[in-house]
This record gives C-alpha cells, sequence and structure tokens, in this order.
C-alpha cells in the first residue's frame, strides 16, 4: 500500500494552522512596506553550489542538513535551507548592483534535515528581509528596529530579548581567530569530533556548538569584544547607540556567532525562553563578504531571517475574521434559489456560507460551528410573500424581512 504519511519533520498546513501563518506573514509584509521593502521570491531550489559556497563547509546546515540531489539532467540541485544566499544569487544574476540599495523582503518555505521536534521541522517557513548595498552602520539599525516593529506588531515582543554582538571585520576576526584558536587547541582533547573538525577551519563557530561537553569549554573562552580594532567598535557603539536612541533594548552576547560562515559586524538574534530548547525566533546579521564571494561585485548587506512555525506559536490565535452569514434553505427544492441569493450577497460583498445539506437542525447546527453571525432561512411560505426569515444566531429571535432589503438589513444590523 502507498504510505500516506507525511515525509517525517514536514506538516500539512490545515486551516487552523495556515491562518495563524497567514496572520503572521500579512503582518510581517504590510510593516515591511512601511519601511520600504519590496517582496520577491526566488526559486525552491538552486545548484547546490550555492548554499555550499556561500555557507561554508563548517555550517551544519552545509554538512548535516541540506535535501540535495541529482537531476535528470546531471545537475546537483539543493532546496534552499534559508533565504540570504538565494536572494544574494538574484541580486547577482538580475544586475541588481545598479539599484542599490536593494530591500526585499521574502516569505517561504526552507528544508532542513534535522531531527524533528517541536518548533523545528525539516520543511519549515521563514519570513525574512535583506538590506542590500548599505556600508554604514544605519542599515543595520534599520533591518533591526524592522524586526521589533513586527514582533511587537505580532504582540510578542515580551516574550524576546534581543541579543547583538559584533563579529568585527576581517582584520579583527583573523586577531580574534588567532586568539580563539590557541585557546580551543589547549581544550582540543575535550572537544566534540565536529569542533575538532572546526578549529582547523572556522574556531568561530566552536562558540555556536549546542554540544554540552562544547559549552562549558566555550564558556571560559576569549571574549570577542576585547579583540575589536576601532573601526569593528566604533561600527558596533553606533548601532547599539542607535537601537538605544530608537527605545530598542538589548543586550550584549560576547558568545553569539552566527551559524553561516559570511556574517561580519553586527550578529543578532530575538531569543525566548518560551519555546524549550528552540531559542531562536527571528536571527541574523551583516555579510559584507557574501555577494562578492558569489562572483557578484563587493556589495555589503544585512539581513534576517524568522521562523513563522515558532512565530505563530508564540503569537497565538490571530483576531477572528468577519463572521459570515449562513444561507439555509428548508428543503433541497429551494437549494437552487438559495444559491442565487447566496451568490447575490456575495457580490455585495457580504461573506457567505452555503449550506449544502441536512435537515434544518443539523444546517443551523453547522452554521453555530462556522462561527456564523445570523442565519437567512428560506421557506415557502415566507417566500410567497416575498419574504425570507433572518435568525439572530447570538440572540436565537429571527423576523421575516423582505428579499429586496436583505443587503441593507444585514448591513445595518451586523456592519
Ligand atoms: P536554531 O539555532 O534553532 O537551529 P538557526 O540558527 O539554525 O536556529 P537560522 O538559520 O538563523 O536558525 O534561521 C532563522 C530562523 O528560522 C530561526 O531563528 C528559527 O526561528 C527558524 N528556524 C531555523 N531552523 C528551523 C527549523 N528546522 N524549523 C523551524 N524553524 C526553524
Ligand atoms: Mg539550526
Amino acid at each position: 500500500m502507498t504510505n500516506l504519511q507525511p515525509v517525517r519533520g514536514t506538516h500539512d498546513l490545515l486551516p487552523e494552522d495556515h491562518k495563524r501563518h497567514h496572520h503572521v506573514k500579512k503582518l510581517a509584509r504590510k510593516t515591511s512596506e512601511l519601511y520600504g521593502f519590496d517582496e520577491v521570491a526566488t526559486p525552491i531550489f538552486e545548484f547546490t553550489e550555492v548554499f555550499a559556497r556561500t555557507l561554508g563547509d563548517t555550517s551544519d546546515i552545509v554538512t548535516k542538513e541540506m535535501y540535495t540531489f541529482e537531476t535528470k539532467g546531471g545537475e546537483s540541485v539543493t532546496l534552499r535551507p534559508e533565504g540570504t544566499a538565494g536572494v544574494a544569487r538574484a541580486f547577482i544574476s538580475n544586475g541588481l548592483a545598479q539599484h542599490v540599495p536593494v530591500k526585499a523582503f521574502y516569505t517561504g518555505p526552507m528544508f532542513r534535515h534535522e531531527r524533528p521536534q517541536k518548533g523545528r521541522q525539516r520543511q519549515f517557513h521563514q519570513i525574512g528581509v535583506e538590506l542590500i548595498g548599505v556600508e554604514g552602520p544605519q542599515a543595520d539599525i534599520e533591518v533591526i528596529a524592522l524586526g521589533y516593529h513586527i514582533l511587537k506588531d505580532l504582540g510578542v515582543l515580551e516574550s524576546t530579548t534581543l541579543e547583538i554582538n559584533s563579529l568585527g571585520d576581517t582584520q579583527s576576526r583573523a586577531a580574534f581567530r588567532a586568539v580563539l584558536t590557541e585557546y580551543f587547541e589547549s581544550h582540543s582533547s575535550s572537544l566534540s569530533a565536529d569542533s575538532r573538525n572546526r578549529l582547523a577551519k572556522n574556531p568561530l563557530r566552536i562558540l555556536d556548538s549546542k554540544d554540552d561537553g562544547d559549552r562549558k569549554i566555550v564558556a571560559g573562552a576569549p571574549d570577542f569584544a576585547e579583540h575589536l580594532n576601532d573601526v569593528s567598535k566604533g561600527f558596533i557603539d553606533t548601532v547599539q547607540q542607535g537601537l538605544t536612541d530608537l527605545g530598542i533594548s538589548y543586550q550584549r552576547n560576547p558568545k553569539l556567532v552566527r551559524g553561516l560562515d559570511y556574517y561580519c559586524h553586527t550578529a543578532f538574534e530575538f531569543t525566548t525562553t518560551e519555546l524549550g530548547a528552540q531559542s531562536a525566533v527571528l536571527a541574523g546579521g551583516r555579510y559584507d563578504g557574501l555577494i562578492e564571494q558569489m562572483g557578484g561585485p563587493s556589495t555589503p548587506g544585512v539581513g534576517w531571517a524568522a521562523g513563522i512555525e515558532r512565530l505563530s506559536m508564540l503569537a497565538g490565535d490571530p483576531p477572528a475574521l468577519d463572521r459570515p452569514i449562513s444561507v439555509v434553505p428548508v428543503s433541497a427544492d429551494l437549494s437552487g434559489k438559495a444559491q442565487e441569493l447566496a451568490q447575490s450577497l456575495r457580490n455585495a460583498g457580504v461573506s457567505v456560507e452555503f449550506s449544502f445539506t441536512g435537515n434544518m437542525k443539523r444546517r443551523l447546527k453547522r452554521a453555530d460551528k462556522n462561527n456564523a453571525r445570523a442565519a437567512l432561512i428560506l421557506g415557502e411560505d415566507e417566500l410567497k410573500d416575498d419574504k425570507i426569515m433572518l435568525r439572530d444566531l447570538d440572540s436565537g429571535e429571527q423576523e421575516a424581512i423582505p428579499l429586496n432589503t436583505v443587503v441593507e438589513t444585514l448591513q445595518r444590523i451586523y456592519s
């Protein structure tokens, strides 16, 4: 028999889930527009090297989490694990360097092969923004302010903490890398195998390790802030001052590094304690080297992404939509007439649930279940006088009203 289970780590978005997702996307889209970000959509799969080259060969995503397969044409493609690499690729392929700053908002599914648990799926969904082409810290402040604004709109800001850190410029990272390598080398026998592997390639990534043993060693690691040069210090100080001036509170977290290799200067994360081990809600940073590394013109960028599943778990149910009116024919004979009425109401902008089957009791029960505000009951007796019964489903009261005043009456009573 065919296996009808969804693939592990994937989920159907049934209406209730979808409503929550939709609410997150709608608010995020609207707020992004306020900041002048335009929506873009890149393909769900790209040539594997788009991700492999940009995310770095020590990142968890590239080493363990990518869904990579060969096409019939023998090309290696990968389902996108995140949004930035695709947007950067699109920036280059479409020659958008002429149009900087590019301010993009996106949303869609992402794919990572990791252990599924609450708030962690193999197909999950993100909203995200990228601000490409601005070198100064004002860009970092702007995208963090936008993330903050969206979390506030969703009513989840109170459940989150903004953590920020500086990953410095290239020079500072080289200096810190040397110090860090020395420190981790002196503890290498106690590091996890993954982290020993990172030690030679990218010791900074060890700071991001989720292994308990590693975390103990990381706790005593040197502090990046002490190895930043003046340019890097100036940059992060301006970001922090800008956030303070906008009334956005944050905590400096010296251990915060981004899992991806192309980040520099500002790294930030809105975290929560309300989703168990899945603490990251919205995370991002500056990626000045990315576009050049991909083969494009040297172009700075900063952005973030947030998980829609995690956001909607924090946000809970969205406000209810307008309640529909249920149109109920008393008998099957009147179905056609009732459906015509339903259609004319919809043409007038009224949300209508048409009652398809069942006896009167069942139909009214279903109207209740659909959270209908009122039922229009079409019966022979009233129809003879060109009337229809309007029943308020909250109070149970009903009266016969002239058919040709239905729209006006509904608008008068219910809007
Ligand atoms: P985590 O530390 O939880 O693995 P991450 O650092 O891998 O997160 P990012 O790559 O920064 O996450 O992705 C941005 C956001 O996307 C995260 O903050 C989170 O809200 C969401 N996210 C990432 N991976 C998943 C997943 N597998 N399932 C659901 N949401 C996810
Ligand atoms: Mg992860």
